[in-house]
């Protein structure tokens, strides 16, 4: 498919996991991809694998000052930006009586804080009422902003404000003549670094007795009875981003198995 042919996409986070796989697919698709990341090593190296159609920056998604920067490379390297993908995000699994304050506030700068100035610049840059050419804009919340699960509590109040945000900056967009669509995606259980670690999570917090009774209880759980890859999220959001999704603005769309259905 070629289907991103001649877009332009910025992916925060992208060194790893589902924001790499992204980059990548976009890559396939025809697109030429900005990555940033916090992880520097690794963000240089995917870029790397994906060859000349791809650069890296080193960017915190909370660091206000440094995402006009963002644009202005991407621009300079290839000439305009499309699209932009929201993608990093951290992941802290605690009872809500556990939870310390840090590790909340850590939270909310990251993943609400991030999206926040992602969409601030973003909508800005890409607004044709300021002299851009429109564009689309993809946020990743979570099923954690659908079901209310033991453990999810920090964790899924970010991702519910990533939909929220999500929703109104597609409204604020159209109001504003920006020609730009915002939508975001609700993952489920995708195999990363960042499942990895809230599976052992599960396991310390004794909300499971060990790794096969979690795996069960997700295959039960799930309609589709597999857990999700990295690849599954780049199909839907590659679709989200592209011209096919023209008059779609403001949705959020479930990546899992069907799981949060119930
Ligand atoms: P991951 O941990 O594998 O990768 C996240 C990337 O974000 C890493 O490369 C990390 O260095 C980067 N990052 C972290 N903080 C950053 C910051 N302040 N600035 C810039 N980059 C930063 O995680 P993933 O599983 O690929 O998750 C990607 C997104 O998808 C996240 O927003 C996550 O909440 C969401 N999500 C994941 C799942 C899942 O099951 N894996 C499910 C639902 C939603």
């Amino acid at each position: 498919p070629n289907n991103l042919q001649g877009k332009v996409a910025i992916i925060t986070g992208a060194a790893n996991g589902i924001g790499a796989e992204i980059a990548r697919d976009f890559e396939h698709r025809g697109a030429k991809v900005f990555l940033t990341d916090i992880a520097d090593e690794a963000g240089e190296a995917t870029a790397k694998e994906i060859g000349s159609n791809a650069a890296f920056m080193h960017h915190n998604v909370s660091d206000e000052a440094g995402w006009p920067a963002v644009f202005e490379q991407c621009e300079a390297i290839f000439g305009k930006a499309d699209i932009l993908i929201n993608n990093a995000g951290i992941e802290v699994t605690a009872f809500i009586t556990e939870c310390e304050l840090e590790d909340f506030r850590k939270l909310m700068d990251v993943n609400v804080g991030g999206v926040f100035l992602g969409l601030k610049h973003g909508m800005k840059q890409m607004s044709v009422a300021n002299g851009g050419k429109g564009g689309a804009i993809l946020n990743l919340s979570s099923m954690a902003h659908l079901i209310a699960s033991v453990g999810f509590g920090p964790y899924g109040a970010t991702k519910s404000a990533v939909d929220k945000l999500t929703k109104v900056a597609a409204v604020e967009a159209g109001a504003l003549g920006a020609g730009v669509r915002v939508n975001c995606l609700y993952p489920g259980i995708i195999d990363t670094g960042m499942q990895d670690k809230l599976g052992q999570d599960l396991l310390t917090m004794g909300v499971f007795p060990d790794a096969q009774a979690l795996q069960e209880y997700v295959i039960a759980r799930t309609p589709l009875k597999r857990t999700g890859t990295p690849a599954d999220v780049a199909k839907a959001a590659a679709y989200l981003c592209s011209d096919e999704a023209e008059f779609i603005t403001g949705v959020g769309m479930s990546v899992d198995g069907g799981m949060a259905l119930g």
